[in-house]
């Protein structure tokens, strides 16, 4: 039996690729210009180094590089996606007078700030989601108000990997008069994405779940937007002035190189993917009894499989097999192991919850991956279930 260690938590972070890796090194040690210090060819280098990333990164949601605002990740350029557009509004009536739609089964990284601007006023509306982890777009349609001045629905749920209708959304958005947000962290390099014909005034971009750097992301926003939008970070003015703060080099660069490689390899990428996760799912069936697939399997990304496992404690089941890198219900959507809302919003009860885990697969994984995961999970799987009972 072997006991390599196996990761299958893509969804948590992907590693980095050695392509990736290569085209940063240089901006470590020896293209190490300040990026905004355009007197000199060492910032001249940085910089354009920093306009070919941005290239790259426009490309792969297909939109102006003007269109993309470096962040250090989705969680800040979702942050920046709300209060910087929200804020012209609180100059103006004040937050009471506007109204929010967002839905229950969000990333923590949209529901804290909706937290936080209900706290200060805003109105905020949660649109529930079905027993397949989708919005019902006429529900969206309902809950709009004449106040309602944004809408932020996810592309790719983080922990089903279910694809929100977001094309009918955003037609209802435009019909409406309304500005849409999307994070797409869990989306872009798994599924095509274009922007310009899709009505999205804004999204988010993370480069750490595509196999690019940690820390460091990206909000687009639609050019006709950006005289509306406020910082979040005050400074030199960098990034249009919007975000201050001296670009990292050799992070956008990575996340450049990502976008790039994405872009190349989303077809293979994905046809390797769906045909390890069919495997997973097949020897899974043969072996384990007693689980059910949480959420849509037509409407998901080929990445993720969700599982509820009768009569297990994931968490117990995720400690007994450490050298395997899964996520549980209970602890992947947020530090606080809180059980997951978003398997809550589905109708999942607290003991489905509590025995759902996460599989997500990358570009790296094997076949032998798979068959050792599925061997060791059944296993351990048979011998939790003869402890309880
Ligand atoms: N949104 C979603 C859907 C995510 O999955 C994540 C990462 N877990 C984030 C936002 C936050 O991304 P980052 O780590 O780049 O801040």
């Amino acid at each position: 039996m072997t006991h390599r260690a196996i990761y299958l938590d893509h969804q948590a972070t992907t590693p980095l690729d050695s392509v990736v890796y290569e085209a940063m090194q240089p901006y470590f040690l020896s293209e190490y210009g300040n990026p905004h210090s355009l007197n000199h060819i060492f910032g001249e280098a940085a910089w354009d180094a920093i306009e070919h990333a941005r290239e790259d990164v426009a490309k792969i949601i297909r939109v102006k590089p003007s269109e993309i605002y470096f962040t250090s990740g989705a969680t800040e350029a979702n942050n920046l996606a709300l209060f910087g557009y929200l804020q012209q509004f609180q100059s103006k009536a004040g937050y009471q007078a506007i109204h929010v739609i967002t839905s229950a089964i969000e990333h923590s990284s949209i529901l804290a700030p909706v937290a936080e601007l209900e706290r200060q006023g805003v109105n905020v509306t949660k649109l529930p989601v079905e027993k397949n982890g989708r919005l019902y777009p006429a529900r969206l349609e309902a809950a709009i108000r004449g106040e309602t001045v944004l809408v932020s629905i996810m592309t790719v749920n983080n922990e089903t990997g279910v694809i929100q209708p977001i094309k009918e959304l955003s037609e209802i958005c435009h019909r409406r008069n309304l500005k849409l947000h999307t994070d797409l962290a869990q989306a872009t390099g798994r599924m095509t994405m274009d922007m310009k014909g899709s009505n999205i005034a804004m999204a988010s971009l993370s480069s750490h779940k595509m196999y690019g750097p940690k820390g460091i992301g990206a909000l687009y926003i639609s050019a006709d937007l950006k005289e509306q939008f406020s910082p979040l970070i005050y400074g030199g003015g960098q990034e249009r002035g919007l975000r201050s703060g001296t670009l990292p080099t050799p992070l956008c660069v990575g996340f450049g190189k990502a976008c790039a490689l994405a872009d190349l390899q989303i077809n293979s990428d994905n046809t390797k993917i769906a045909d390890l996760r069919e495997r997973f799912l097949k020897m899974f069936s043969d072996k384990v009894s007693g689980f059910q697939i949480n959420g849509s399997l037509q409407y998901r990304i080929s990445h993720n499989l969700n599982l509820s496992i009768q009569g297990i404690d994931a968490d117990e089941l995720l400690s007994s097999l450490p050298e395997i890198a899964l996520s549980s219900g209970a602890a992947c959507s947020s530090v606080s192991m809180e059980p997951s809302h978003v398997l809550l919003a589905m109708g999942l009860t607290v003991e489905e919850v509590a025995s759902s885990i996460r599989i997500s697969f990358g570009r790296n994984n094997t076949l032998e991956d798979i068959d050792t995961a599925v061997e060791r999970l059944a296993t351990n799987i048979k011998k939790l279930r003869r402890m309880k009972y």
